[in-house]
């Protein structure tokens, strides 16, 4: 039995709906995810460089799954058959400065897009902690960055092009299409391949960024909602130790009545005197700027630099969304499993998010609170901790992030996504015979 044969059995053996054994020591000259953890199904991957391309792949396989940039944990953009990559389509299509939009070709990643629109004068509303990422694929899983009055970054989506099943061009839109466009923006890549999208923005800005450490826990407790509103995003990262967050990331927006003021103390927490990097141990080169110091809104919302190594880099991650007004219930039900968490994590981040009307968001019709976990590269102990962690957070019906890793049923799922019912029927319209399913669509969503 060969590594790759063994690799196959394995996948099949495991129960989990997410199917995402730790593979790293078999990735060399094998197509893997970002982290190393998932070698996906196939290498036969098509890299498109036309629309036109796109529709004559799409009609003529019958299996396919489009890749981003590959920053999934889990197996969402895996495929056995065939894999389609538009990265090479990565270019600005329109700016149109009067409806303030820009539309972009499929394959360009925020580390691309943004310093081309700050100099247009222009910027996006938020952004992920990591710039590396394609815009389609953020959207397609809801991913998010952080402040309470931010909508996850397919709130920033107002048309997209796609080609569906048959290798059709459509185009929806927010303002034309409605619900039906609200039910597409976070696809999951389940009913088509984005060709374009077109995102709002806005005049640019200028952004600081301060950090604090060592905010006591029953501060968070006390003061929630006041920490939260602090700044334009704000960032808690915990190791779960010692009753405290280790650091209180702060982004605060220079236009006036939004400045956030750095005083020396914040709840009990002290203001930071170097950058830090989330994981202390770890070099903050690889981080944003800090310390006050004013930049623009794209070298301060993302935690991490462009052309560098985001987060630790040898990794897990797994993140829950519970209802805002649970969340220093949640805080507390996750600190309580300290002792279990800590031996396997590198660092967990909290944010806020508000609520949407996009079906297949996590955020949709309540604003939330995300705990994030980092953690060490072991599977196994994680994939037994997760259904821990998930126990505790099932009064707040935790909605797990569509990226990362979790173990969270498929009945569960259903229960606590009132739109998938719809979102069923509608990939059924665009893709009927299930063309862009996969392993992990059809155990989560279409089972
Ligand atoms: C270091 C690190 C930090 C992260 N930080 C955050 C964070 O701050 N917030 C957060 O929410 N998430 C975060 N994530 C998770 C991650 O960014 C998202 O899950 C996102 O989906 C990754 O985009 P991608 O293009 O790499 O997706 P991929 O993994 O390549 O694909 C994701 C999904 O999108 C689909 N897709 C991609 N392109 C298309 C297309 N053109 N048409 C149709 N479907 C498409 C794929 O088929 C798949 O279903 C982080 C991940 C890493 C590795």
């Amino acid at each position: 039995m060969n590594k790759r044969t063994f690799i196959r059995l394995f996948a099949a053996l495991m129960a989990s709906p997410v199917f995402s054994p730790l593979l790293t020591w078999a990735s060399d000259n094998k197509l893997t995810n970002w982290a190393g953890n998932l070698e996906y199904g196939t290498d036969r991957l098509y890299s498109a460089n036309s629309v036109e391309q796109v529709q004559n792949y799409v009609r003529k396989q019958s299996k396919l799954k489009v890749l981003g940039t590959r920053h999934c944990f889990n197996n969402i953009a895996d495929s056995t058959d065939n894999l389609l990559s538009l990265r090479s389509m990565d270019e600005v299509v329109a700016l149109d400065s009067d409806a303030h939009t820009v539309t972009v070709n499929a394959g360009m990643t925020y580390g691309q897009l943004c310093p081309y629109l700050d100099s247009k004068g222009f910027a996006l509303h938020n952004l992920a902690s990591l710039p590396h990422i394609s815009v389609a694929g953020a959207c397609s899983t809801a991913t998010h960055g952080s402040g309470e009055k931010n909508g996850n970054l397919a709130t920033a989506a107002s048309a997209l092009e796609m080609v569906t099943a048959a290798g059709e061009l459509v185009e929806l839109s927010r303002k034309r299409d409605g619900e039906v466009f609200r039910g597409a923006v976070v696809g999951l890549g389940s009913l088509g391949v984005i060709t374009k999208i077109t995102l709002d923005i806005q005049p640019t800005y200028m952004m600081r960024q301060y950090v604090y450490e060592n905010l006591p826990l029953p501060a968070v407790k006390e003061h929630f909602d006041a920490i939260e509103s602090s700044g334009y995003s704000v960032s808690l990262f915990t190791d779960w130790q010692n009753q405290r967050i280790n650091e209180v990331w702060i982004k605060s927006r220079e236009e006036k009545g939004q400045a956030f003021d750095p005083t020396p103390e914040f709840f009990g927490a002290k203001r930071a005197t170097r950058n830090l990097h989330p994981i202390a141990e770890l070099s903050a080169e690889n981080c944003t700027e800090q310390m006050g110091m004013p930049g623009p809104w794209y070298e301060r919302l993302p935690h991490f630099r462009m052309g560098f190594t985001p987060s630790a880099g040898k990794e897990l991650q797994s993140e829950y969304f519970v209802p805002r007004q649970h969340a220093v219930e949640a805080i507390l039900a996750v600190e309580r499993l300290r002792d279990q968490v800590s031996p396997h994590l590198m660092i967990s981040e909290i944010r806020a998010i508000a609520a949407d009307d996009l079906w297949m968001s996590p955020c949709y019709e309540q604003a939330c609170v995300t705990i994030h976990f980092t953690w060490k590269q072991d599977w196994p102990a994680v994939r037994k901790l997760l259904p821990v962690i998930e126990k505790e957070l099932a009064p707040f019906s935790a909605r797990p992030h569509w990226g990362k890793l979790f173990t969270t049923s498929p009945t569960t799922l259903k229960s606590i996504y009132q739109k998938l019912p719809d979102f069923v029927q509608l990939s059924n319209k665009y893709d009927p015979q299930g063309k862009f399913r996969n392993q992990f669509l059809n155990t989560n969503i279409f089972s």
